[in-house]
C-alpha cells in the first residue's frame, strides 16, 4: 500500500481539502472534462459506462412494473410552462430561453426544459378519455438544463443527464402508492447496486418540489458529512391535471381529474460514489455498477507464457465478470496506481512464479488486502469477492453515516453540530417555516427531510421551543 501511495501523491488528500480532493479525482479518474460552455461538462467514457449501469438496472426495474419509455420534445413553449403557477414560479430563474430562429426571432419564446410536467401533461390531456386509459406509466431518459450560477461536476451542473418518470391514475391511493415504490426503487439502487446507504423521508413545505404536494426523498451522506438529495419522487395530487385539463370519465360515465406523481435521479449519483467512497489513492467503484470489475496486471510479461495465460484468463473471467486485461507496455507499479485512481475493485496479479504455482494474486480496491487464490477457483472466489466487497463497502459508508449523525435539542448544540462535527442533525421541528428559514440563516442547514421512522427526541421545537411535531433531519448539503 505505501508504495501505490506514493505514485499517485499527486491527488490532495481528502481529509485536507475535499473539495480539490473530489475535482482531482473527477480530472485524474478520467470521469469528466470541463467544456467550453460554460457549467457544462463533458463525462468521459468511463463515467458514462457507470451511467449505463445505473440505466440498465433502473430501467429493468421500471420496465418490470410496467412503466414504457417515451421521447418528448426539448422545448417547452412559454404559455404552456406558465400553465401552472407555482411550477413556473419554481423554474423560472433558471431556465434558458430560446428567442431565435436562424435571423428570424420567435413569436413565442421557447425554454430548454427544466423537467417536463408540461409536456407529459399536455399529451395525457389529449390522449386520455376514459378510466380504461388509466394507468399512464412512462419514462423518459433525456437531459435538461437549468442555469447554474456555481457549478461542479456531476453535482450541478447547467446540463445534466436523468431520467423523469411521469405517471397518472385514478385514484389518489394508488398514485401515493406509486410515489413510494418508485423511492424504494431508488433506495434499492443506491443501497443494492451502489453501495450507499440512505434515508428515506418526506421534504417540508418549502423544499418541496414546485407545484406538487408532497416530495419524497433519499438522502444520503457524503463522506465530509455534507447531505446529497439522491433521488426524488413526487405525489403531485391533481394540480398540474386541474391546470391542465387532463380529465377522465368514470365508471358513471362522470368526469373526473386524474392523480399525477413524477419521479427522477441523475447523474449527481456518480458524485455521490466518489464521495462516499472514495480514498485518498483515488476513486473506489462499487462493484455492481463497476465499468471493469476485475483487471489482469501481468507481471513480467516478456516472459514465455505470461500474456498467453493473461488471455486465457481473461477469457473465463469474462463470463463472469467485466474484466480487462492490461498487456500494454507500461510497468506494473504504473498500472497498479492507475486502476487503483480509477477505483477497480479487483486487482488480479499473475507472472511466471504464479504460473508455476497455478495461482494468481487478487488484490481488492476497498482494503488493499491481498489473496492468493488457485486458478482453479477462480469462477467461484470473484463473484464472492465482489459480494463481499459490496458489502465492506456498503457497511463502512453506514458506519460513516451513524458517526456523522447527531442530535441537537437547543439551537447551541445544533450550531456546535454543524460547526463542528459535521453530518446530519436529528432535530424536532413546531413545523413553522419561520423556524426552518432561521435555522438556514443562522447555521447554513437545510432540513433534509422528515424521516419515514420518526422519534422523538424531544418534546420542543429546536428553534422557537414550542410544541414539536415532526423529527427532521438537517445538514448542510451539496
Ligand atoms: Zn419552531
Amino acid at each position: 500500500m505505501s508504495k501505490s501511495k506514493k505514485l499517485v501523491k499527486e491527488i490532495t488528500s481528502r481529509d485536507e481539502d475535499f473539495a480539490q480532493w473530489y475535482t482531482d479525482i473527477v480530472k485524474k479518474a478520467e470521469l469528466a472534462d470541463y467544456s467550453s460552455v460554460k457549467g457544462c461538462m463533458i463525462i468521459r467514457p468511463y463515467a458514462y459506462a457507470m451511467w449505463e449501469s445505473i440505466q440498465s438496472y433502473l430501467d429493468k426495474k421500471f420496465k418490470e412494473t410496467g412503466h414504457q419509455n417515451v421521447y418528448m420534445p426539448m422545448f417547452i413553449p412559454e404559455s404552456l410552462l406558465q400553465k401552472e403557477k407555482d411550477h413556473v414560479e419554481g423554474f423560472a430563474p433558471e431556465v434558458a430561453w430560446v428567442t431565435h430562429s436562424g435571423d428570424e426571432e420567435l413569436t413565442e419564446k421557447l425554454c430548454v426544459r427544466p423537467t417536463s410536467e408540461t409536456l407529459f401533461c399536455e399529451h395525457y390531456a389529449k390522449i386520455v378519455q376514459s378510466y380504461k386509459d388509466l394507468p399512464k406509466l412512462y419514462n423518459q431518459w433525456c437531459s435538461v438544463v437549468r442555469c447554474e450560477k456555481t457549478t461542479r461536476p456531476f453535482l450541478r451542473t447547467t446540463e445534466f443527464l436523468w431520467q423523469e418518470g411521469h405517471t397518472i391514475h385514478e385514484t389518489k391511493e394508488e398514485a401515493e402508492n406509486e410515489t413510494k415504490r418508485m423511492l424504494n426503487t431508488y433506495a434499492d439502487l443506491c443501497e443494492n447496486v451502489l453501495a450507499i446507504p440512505v434515508l428515506k423521508g418526506r421534504k417540508t413545505e418549502k423544499e418541496k418540489f414546485a407545484g406538487g404536494e408532497a416530495t419524497y426523498t433519499i438522502e444520503a451522506l457524503m463522506h465530509d458529512g455534507k447531505a446529497l438529495q439522491a433521488g426524488t419522487s413526487h405525489f403531485l395530487g391533481q394540480n398540474f391535471a386541474k391546470s391542465f385539463g387532463m380529465q377522465y370519465s368514470d365508471k358513471e360515465g362522470k368526469l373526473q381529474y386524474v392523480y399525477q406523481t413524477s419521479w427522477g435521479v441523475t447523474t449527481r449519483l456518480i458524485g455521490a460514489i466518489i464521495m462516499v467512497h472514495g480514498d485518498d489513492n483515488g476513486l473506489v467503484v462499487p462493484p455492481r455498477i463497476a465499468p471493469i470489475q476485475v483487471i489482469i496486471v501481468p507481471v513480467a510479461q516478456h516472459k514465455d507464457g505470461v500474456l498467453e495465460k493473461a488471455n486465457e484468463l481473461k477469457d473465463r473471467i469474462a463470463k463472469i465478470a467485466r474484466v480487462k486485461l492490461d498487456d500494454s507496455d507500461k510497468m506494473p507499479g504504473w498500472k497498479f496506481s492507475e486502476y487503483e485512481m480509477k477505483g477497480v475493485p479487483i486487482r488480479l496479479e499473475v507472472g511466471p512464479r504464479d504460473i508455476e504455482n497455478n495461482q494468481v494474486v487478487l488484490a481488492r480496491r476497498d482494503t488493499g488486502d491481498k489473496i492468493t487464490v488457485s486458478m482453479d477457483d477462480l469462477e467461484t472466489k470473484i463473484p464472492e469477492l465482489l459480494d463481499d466487497i459490496h458489502n465492506n463497502m456498503f457497511e463502512k459508508a453506514k458506519k460513516n453515516v451513524e458517526e456523522k449523525t447527531h442530535t441537537a435539542v437547543n439551537m447551541d448544540e445544533f450550531k456546535d453540530i454543524v460547526e463542528n462535527k459535521t453530518g446530519f442533525v436529528k432535530a424536532m421541528w413546531c413545523g413553522d417555516r419561520e423556524c426552518e428559514d432561521k435555522i438556514r440563516e443562522e447555521t447554513g442547514a437545510t432540513s433534509r427531510c422528515m424521516p419515514f421512522e420518526q422519534e422523538e427526541v424531544s418534546d420542543t421545537c429546536v428553534c422557537c421551543g414550542k410544541k414539536a411535531k415532526k423529527l427532521v433531519y438537517w445538514g448542510r448539503a451539496y
